[in-house]
């Protein structure tokens, strides 16, 4: 699952932004990069410059004044009780993510870092940018890590760079998305994230279905569903 406009509301980025501010620039750059207008990778080097100088602790700040979306803790609680594993992953940063994966009982994550020294952001990221590709490979990772069919895992997310892993999974969900999002996912859902259940109850096959699982054609697309 994606994390920034999907399981939180809002964009990390553009709140560390606003507290250097650059709010307004940094949301105009987000906006075209989730539309898939403009390199994401790119403009990630963009935002993050903008956040040179600032000290550390915004970033306790701003997991402190995280909102999750609404339905998102339902959803957790529901996946919870099916024991059904849930990762992040998440084209913001690892320092704020981690800690809000902690808190809501989710032990996978991947995200960028951001680079630090003597206390402040430097405006740069460590290491390769999680990008389009990087979520990709990250849902891989995870199902791999959890023994769970590609085909039988479900990709929820807003942006552009969602696309891959949405490609990439069973059931691949757009979640209050960008058009061009909307366009390549198997369904789409609104509003509440817990919404995605009746998308996935749809078109999951019974645990005991034992047809080949890593089909992705094996499973209805919701709307092909009666
Ligand atoms: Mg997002």
């Amino acid at each position: 699952m994606d994390v920034d406009s999907t399981l939180i509301t809002g964009e990390v980025v553009e709140m560390l932004a606003e507290r250097a501010g650059a709010g307004d620039v940094v949301a105009a750059v987000t906006e075209r990069a989730m539309r898939g207008e403009i390199d994401f990778a790119t403009s990630l080097h963009e935002r993050v410059a903008l956040l040179a100088g600032l000290p550390v602790s915004v970033l306790a700040d701003v997991t402190d004044a995280l909102v999750l979306t609404p339905g998102a803790r339902e959803l957790l609680a529901e996946l919870a009780r099916r024991d059904w594993p849930v990762g992040l992953v998440s084209g913001g940063f690892a320092e704020i993510v981690e800690p809000l994966a902690a808190s809501l009982g989710i032990r996978r994550t991947v995200a960028n870092r951001l680079e630090v020294a003597d206390g402040r952001l430097t405006g740069r990221v460590r290491g390769a940018v999680v990008d389009r590709a990087r979520k990709a490979v990250a849902l891989r990772e995870f199902a791999a890590a959890e023994a769970v069919p590609l085909g039988r895992c479900v990709a929820i997310g807003d942006g552009a760079n969602d696309l891959d892993m949405i490609a990439a999974a069973g059931l691949g969900i757009a979640f209050n998305a960008k058009p061009l999002v909307r366009e390549h996912a198997d369904a789409a859902v609104d509003e509440r994230l817990d919404a995605v259940l009746d998308i996935i109850d749809r078109s999951t096959p019974p645990a005991t279905d034992l047809s080949p699982l890593s089909a992705p054609s094996a499973h209805p697309r919701p709307d092909e569903v009666s």
